[in-house]
């Protein structure tokens, strides 16, 4: 039921269409065969065929049969009407539709979407080519059929159809387009109705003013305030201003007033044909002010839609987006610099804010300055102060753009991000590197320094220069029958024997010399600045004595001695010398029965301590 109701009322607006077309087809076919006609003769002025390509242009190609018929039947009886034999109007009427239709199928079939502005240089090439070759065949077979109907000479026939024709077809059908592509464009801006009013009146009055008097050809006057008119509405001054010197122009002309009275012995047919001359000149001029402009609004418009699109991707990116002068002060910033950095993006604009952590501000500066030397972006990581006063680590992507106010200076744009809990992970990370690194270097039963540190320790000391007279010496000390303080008491008490061992070997050292525990029941005293070897034989007594103290151990009081070995070096060049020399001398401690040191200098320190 709505279907229906909506396709009737689509048939009835069709049919209405087709109706209005061809009124007017028929209202100026017969004005220009009744008013610009001498008797047996073409008419000097033909705009219907303008009308028909214009229409036909704006409307589906499905739906041109129907037009077809109504503007041809209109012409048909129109002539009828004003006199023509039933053969010359119905040939005439073909020739005119055969004209309409070369010039709508090429532009149709050459430039299907005229819609789109791009393509209006190319319409224009498209429709004039058609235009000249379309009146050309029209005009030869009507001049063929006028001459050989009535004694008008075949060159004149042809000459005067072609020039009412093209001029015709060249402005009405432009005119027409635009009128019903654009509209006349004027109901949506409110005041723009009056403004276009006063310039279609300066439009009309000039005119009147150059048409209504013969003694000046003042035909040039009509440019200014007609390019006014277009330079500032565009297609619908196009459309009035052309309209209205055409009617101004054509009733002077008609009444035998105006500049083209002033041409020497003419007929109102040539005046009329110059006329049309002056209307399509106007018309080819005007066009090209109005693509152009509409060229700019459309770019004006792309400009600002996609500096909108950028100006919303700032404010609504989560990142912090500035846009900031080379000198460093701040043009933009967006608005999420309130959630990140609490500051309202209007406070941060002040020159004299500056958020950057003064241990960062070296790089943040280098940051600008690689980023304006190299064109490149950079991406940089510094805290930036919150508003309550702690920090926030911010990764800032920083790139050049062409400075705002034009000139060849570039401003940098940075668009940040709160990196904070990233880097307190890697710094979580680091330390327990660290941890972990300093961890592998110790020993875990006693917490003294593991043999990994000591190897470390001993190369650096024996790498570096020392001072005269002072030696590197190393004390080895391994506990005497340790494995039957395992074996008697278990694994467990061997344990507690070895951390109490470390405990009272730390206790008989100065802090800057290294006690490590090499594995098992070995320990070693690494002394790096040995002035007299009786320092360390004072060490290896008092570490005796303090093994004389048994160690209690569950309800049991165990006691254990230890052999020292002791040897030093002045100028150690190697370290397997210095610890097999240590090893001998504990071998050595050994043998003299356990529980004592042997001193063992190395070759080279041998006299000199
Ligand atoms: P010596 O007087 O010749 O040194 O005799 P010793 O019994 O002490 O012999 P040695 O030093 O060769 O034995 C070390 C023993 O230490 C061997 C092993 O069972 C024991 N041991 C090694 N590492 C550990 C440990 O981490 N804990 C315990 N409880 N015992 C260990
Ligand atoms: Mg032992």
């Amino acid at each position: 039921m709505n279907d229906d109701t909506s396709s009737q009322s689509h048939r009835t607006r069709l049919w209405r269409d087709r109706l209005i077309m061809a009124l007017l087809i028929g209202a100026t076919a017969w004005v220009s065969l009744n008013v610009a006609r001498l008797p047996g003769e073409v008419s000097a002025v033909w705009v219907s065929s303008g009308i028909f390509v214009g229409w036909l242009l704006s409307r589906r190609t499905e739906l041109w049969p129907g037009y077809v018929g109504a503007g041809f039947v209109a012409e048909l009886l129109v002539r009828l009407l004003s006199g023509d034999g039933l053969g010359l109007s119905f040939a005439l009427s073909a020739f005119n539709l055969l004209e309409v239709l070369i010039v709508a199928g090429m532009v149709r079939r050459l430039v299907p979407d005229i819609g789109n502005p791009t393509r209006w240089l190319g319409l224009g090439g498209i429709a004039t080519s058609s235009t000249l070759a379309a009146c050309a065949v029209s005009g030869l077979l009507a001049s063929a059929v006028v001459s050989a109907t009535s004694h008008t000479p075949f060159l004149t026939t042809f000459l005067i159809w072609y020039s009412a024709h093209v001029v015709g077809m060249v402005i009405v059908a432009t005119l027409t387009l635009v009128a019903h592509r654009k509209g006349i464009g004027l109901s949506d801006v409110p005041g723009r109705r009056w403004i276009f009013l006063s310039d279609m009146l300066l439009i009309a009055v000039v005119c009147a003013a150059v048409f209504y008097q013969s003694s000046y050809p003042l035909l040039f006057l009509v440019y200014p305030p007609l390019l006014y008119g277009v330079f500032r509405h565009r297609f619908a001054g196009v459309v009035a201003g052309i309209s209205l010197l055409a009617i101004v122009g054509g009733v002077a002309t008609a009444l035998g007033y105006g500049p083209l009275a002033l041409v020497h012995d003419s007929n109102i047919i040539q005046r009329t044909i110059l006329l049309q001359l002056f209307v399509g000149t106007a018309c080819l001029m005007s066009f090209p002010v109005a693509l152009s402009m509409a060229e700019r609004a459309r770019l004006t418009a792309r400009v600002r839609e996609s500096e909108l699109r950028y100006r919303m991707l700032a404010d609504y990116s989560h990142d912090v987006v500035v846009r900031m002068r080379a000198d460093g002060q701040r043009l933009y910033v967006s608005p999420s610099a309130r959630d990140i950095l609490g500051w309202e993006p209007a406070e941060l604009l002040r020159p004299s804010q500056d958020l950057v952590h003064p241990d960062d501000r070296a790089v943040q500066q280098q940051t600008i300055a690689s980023v304006l030397a190299s064109g490149h972006p950079v991406t940089a990581i510094y805290r930036l102060r919150h508003k309550d006063g702690h920090y926030v680590w911010m990764e800032a992507a920083a790139r050049s753009i062409p400075s705002a106010d034009g000139g060849a200076a570039m401003d940098i744009i940075f668009a940040g991000r709160d990196v904070s809990q990233r880097v307190a992970a890697e710094q979580a990370l680091r330390e327990s590197r660290n941890e972990l690194e300093a961890l592998a270097r110790l020993d875990s039963l006693t917490g003294l320094a593991n043999r990994r540190q000591f190897d470390e320790r001993l190369t650096h000391a024996l790498g570096r220069p020392r001072r005269q007279g002072l030696a590197v010496a190393l004390m080895y000390m391994d506990i005497d029958h340790f494995k039957q303080v395992n074996d008697s008491y278990g694994h467990a008490a061997g344990d507690e024997v070895l951390r109490i061992f470390g405990q009272r070997l730390s206790a008989c050292v100065r802090s800057g010399d290294l006690v490590a525990r090499l594995g098992g029941d070995e320990f070693v005293v690494l002394i790096e600045d040995l002035s007299a070897p009786a320092t360390a034989e004072m060490i290896a007594r008092k570490l005796i004595e303090s093994m004389g103290e048994g160690i209690a151990v569950g309800d049991s009081i165990l006691h254990v001695t230890t052999s020292i070995g002791i040897a030093y070096s002045v100028h150690p060049a190697v370290a397997k010398t210095l610890t097999a020399a240590a090893d001998a001398a504990l071998y050595a401690a050994k043998k003299a029965g356990r529980n004592t040191w042997q001193l063992l200098p190395t070759d080279d320190a041998r006299g000199r301590l």
